[in-house]
């Protein structure tokens, strides 16, 4: 997004003359960022070493992940939280979802012995917080995680007792095939899937329910991912053809659907696209904001994805605010209307359509 490339700048400008403590860079992202509040916890008998970042309240209490994952330092950490919490606000926001942008970063030690005590202190953390943040699986965590934290709080979602289980990927699937079939529809006047070609760039949880969705509606897949079972799970329920991971830009197709890292898009793997729309899951797609830009120029048709990856999120919400299912599942549908609304403010203004999607959220927001 724009100004975290900014910041980025700014950083290695200032790197020259200065030495930025950790402090320092947080306070800086936080003030270009328009923070909100940012929590850090650590436990010494369990070893959590917890952060908790809440971004903006404007719209309802903040919603967002718990990540565990493993981080070279603290600097990293406090980037990911910060990152992660605006990006959420920006998502909720886009969604019309009466939440604000917050996530959780856990710092994975070596081991965790005791995993129920790791995440009760985790909980009474959340707890402390009084609900201004409301937690939520994510990469490393598990239903059975937030069913720990939910005896400790009652700010906390995706546990076994909300219904439809923890797991969000199915409903974000949902919502990307929901915005692929937007996109067919603005770029080629095409109302269904049938004998659309989707390259699929990791077929792990979302990806994994993506290709379910297009194979049962006539779409042809090529797959890929560094996980064998995985893949082959694809090629065995859906017929889909395998490429390597690192060709999968090559693949000519109609859609390049990116469900695994971020940063995939930039200036080599651009160049190298030969598909006319890209709509994946995967968060921070952009390796930098004007790399939208530079899909636009080339007329390659790009789903923003905290748009188009919103519905995990929003069926998580609605379980937690007691909202009726139904109406859930019916706004992960119209996250295709959401995407063609901002396709046709692109094509009006002329502008990528990451940043049509970054500033009706910025509207909304402020
Ligand atoms: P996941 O870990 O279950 O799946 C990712 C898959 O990508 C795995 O199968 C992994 O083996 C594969 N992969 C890793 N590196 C790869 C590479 N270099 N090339 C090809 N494949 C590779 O994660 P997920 O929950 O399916 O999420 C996928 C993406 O969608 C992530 O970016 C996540 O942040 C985003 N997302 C997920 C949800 C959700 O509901 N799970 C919601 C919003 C956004």
């Amino acid at each position: 997004m724009q100004v975290l490339d900014g910041i980025q700048k700014g950083n290695k400008m200032n790197h020259k003359n200065h030495h930025h403590t950790g402090l320092d860079k947080l306070f800086r992202y936080a003030e270009v960022l328009r923070f909100g509040d940012f929590h850090v916890k650590f436990d010494h008998k369990t070893g959590l070493r917890a952060i908790i970042a809440v971004h903006n309240l404007k719209l309802g209490p903040a919603i967002g992940g718990c990540r565990l994952i493993h981080y070279h330092s603290t600097d990293k950490a406090v980037e990911d939280a910060l990152r992660l919490a605006y990006m959420m606000s920006f998502k909720s926001a886009i969604s019309n979802l009466p939440h604000g942008g917050g996530k959780a970063v856990l710092m994975k030690p070596k081991e965790i012995k005791d995993r129920r005590a790791y995440f009760e202190a985790f909980g009474d953390f959340v707890n402390e917080l009084g609900g201004r943040y409301i937690t939520a699986m994510d990469s490393g965590t598990s239903e059975k995680d937030m069913d720990i934290i939910a005896t400790r709080t009652p700010f906390v979602t995706c546990t076994s007792a909300s219904g439809a289980g923890g797991d969000p990927s199915p409903q974000t699937a949902l919502g990307v095939r929901r915005g692929i079939e937007a996109c067919l529809q603005f770029k080629f006047n095409k109302n269904d899937l049938k004998d659309v070609h989707v390259a699929i760039q990791g077929v792990g949880h979302v990806g994994y329910y993506l290709a379910q969705e297009l194979a049962a509606r006539g779409a042809r897949l090529t797959v890929c991912d560094v996980n064998e079972m995985n893949l082959q799970r694809c090629v065995k329920e859906f017929g889909a053809a395998v490429c390597p991971p690192e060709n999968i830009y090559d693949v000519a197709a109609d859609v390049f659907a990116p469900c695994a890292l971020g940063a995939v898009l930039n200036l080599q793997t651009i160049k190298r696209l030969r598909v006319p729309i890209v709509a994946g899951s995967a968060n921070n797609q952009l390796a930098h904001h004007h790399h939208g830009a530079l899909m636009h120029e080339r007329g390659i048709l790009y789903a923003p994805d905290f748009v188009i990856n919103a519905g995990g999120i929003i069926y998580v919400a609605a379980v937690y605010d007691h909202a009726d299912q139904n109406q859930a599942f019916k706004q992960v549908e119209d996250i295709y209307f959401n995407i063609m609304q901002i396709f046709e403010r692109s094509a009006r203004e002329n502008l990528p359509t990451n940043e049509i999607a970054e500033m009706m959220a910025i509207e909304r927001l402020r």
